[in-house]
């Protein structure tokens, strides 16, 4: 199996088209989004991206196994969204 076409076919890139956030209620809302769909699960964080302390959470989409990130906002930093590059 071709690997990258794999994940290509699979839409969960598409859940969100921005890497931050624009405050608290846009932040929940697309996390109440993540929860509240079968096809995404909570896993626990391996490797925080922050080391003083901003709360993260790491979901895998059950479809592709792609992990992502969901890092909550920390003024003047504005939350991420992103793909975990790598668990090693
Ligand atoms: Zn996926």
């Amino acid at each position: 199996m071709n690997l990258e076409s794999f994940s290509l076919s699979c839409d969960c890139g598409m859940v969100r088209h921005k890497n931050d956030f624009s405050g608290w209620s846009d932040f929940d809302k697309f996390e109440a989004k993540l929860k509240g769909d079968v096809a995404w699960e909570n896993i626990p964080v391996k490797v925080p991206y922050s080391n003083v302390g901003i709360s993260e959470r790491w979901y895998r989409c059950l479809r592709c196994s792609r992990v992502w990130r969901l890092v909550e906002p920390d003024p003047p930093f504005s939350g991420l969204w992103k793909e975990v590059s790598s668990l090693n």
